[in-house]
């Protein structure tokens, strides 16, 4: 083996791999996350279109348990989440849009962006990581953070065989898609401040305005509408224009305006719809270590459970974890 060898190597730069990978620094260890998009984040992302921005993935999070409170109040120190802003209790945006998190998590830590991995292979004394387009990288211990079929997908690509009961289950775990819109509009909307989540069964799950949550400039309308599983599942291939056809009857008295402009995001992987039965999967044997929303639990306070929980299993201070193979 080369004297390349990294120390730790963690697939993905979403939530989940950015908090442990700062979770590892402060332990003195040297993690090396790539990340396959331009930016860091993961779900928790910001597009913008032609000078309006919109959070198209998480739209707010929670802080219940006191560890990952304790964060987010750094958070809003550093000045990149505020409480939500109609006062809901416990939720928080990002500051000014929910992909500063992800940038803010990054700084000082080697992110090495626009590296999707294809495969990883675990070899007598290191992993081999296969990075697309690039050098395949060395690592003592690897960590993955995708959603879980996306892991899978991975190791089989390396052909790692797990124990038939972990791979069962961590093939069982599957994810909701969700049809995120993005809808630009002529005027203000009609939209309360702290948006709307209908839970009426039918196909809109949430809409919000991201002009008056703060995270888009002027004074025109910039919505993200996020559609139900059921339907996003349904129509999942049909073109923007399609789908805005489709919903228009119903999110039109909510808009209150004309809309102006319409760009889509498909979520493949939105949250999950079931959850590992430990909040990270470690296997010390291998020098393995799966976590991220399904594991640890869903939305971004799952995620950071399941980044918390690795980050003291690989220091050998939690027993939260499962360990097999010891
Ligand atoms: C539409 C939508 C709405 C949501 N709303 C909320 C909400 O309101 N509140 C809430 O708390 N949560 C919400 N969530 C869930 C929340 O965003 C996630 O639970 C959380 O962000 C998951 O973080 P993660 O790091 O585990 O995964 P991810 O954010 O998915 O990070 C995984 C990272 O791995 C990268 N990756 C994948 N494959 C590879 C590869 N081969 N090579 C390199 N990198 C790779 C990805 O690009 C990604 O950056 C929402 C999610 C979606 C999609």
């Amino acid at each position: 083996m080369s004297s390349a060898v990294e120390d730790v190597v963690i697939v993905g730069a979403g939530l989940t791999g950015l908090l442990l990978a700062r979770e590892l620094h402060k332990k003195g260890r040297r993690p090396v996350l790539l990340e396959k998009s331009r930016g860091a984040g993961g779900r928790m992302s910001t597009k913008r279109v032609e000078g309006a921005v919109f959070d198209q993935g998480a739209q707010f999070f929670t802080a219940r348990t006191p560890r990952f409170a304790a964060e987010i109040e750094a958070w809003c120190e550093a000045g990149v989440a505020a409480p939500w802003p109609d006062g809901a209790p416990y939720r928080y945006v990002g500051r000014p849009a929910m992909n500063a998190v992800g940038k803010h998590l990054s700084a000082g830590l080697e992110v090495r962006r626009e590296a999707k991995v294809l495969a990883v292979k675990r070899n007598a004394e290191a992993w081999e990581i296969t990075v697309e387009n690039q050098p395949a990288l060395h690592a003592r211990e690897l960590v993955l953070t995708a959603p879980v079929p996306q892991s899978l997908a991975l190791l089989a690509a390396g052909d790692v065989v797990l124990p038939a009961d972990l791979a069962a289950e961590l093939r069982g775990l599957d994810y909701h898609p969700c049809l995120a819109l993005m809808l630009t509009l002529a005027e203000t909307s009609a939209l309360p401040a702290g948006g709307l989540a209908p839970d009426d069964g039918g196909p809109v799950r949430w809409i919000a305005d991201n002009t008056k949550k703060g995270v888009s400039p002027g004074t025109s309308s910039a919505v993200t509408v996020h559609l139900a599983p059921a339907f996003s599942e349904e129509n999942y291939g049909r073109t923007e224009a399609e789908v805005l056809a489709l919903v228009s009857p119903l999110i039109t008295p909510w808009l209150g305006a004309a809309v102006t402009g319409v760009a889509m995001h498909r979520w493949r992987y939105s949250e999950p719809k079931t959850r590992h039965c430990e909040p990270c999967v470690w296997r010390p044997d291998l020098r393995l270590g799966i976590a991220g929303d399904a594991i640890g639990g869903p939305r971004v306070e799952g995620a950071a459970t399941s980044a918390f929980a690795l980050a003291d299993r690989m220091a050998g201070e939690g027993s939260s974890a499962r360990e097999v193979g010891t």
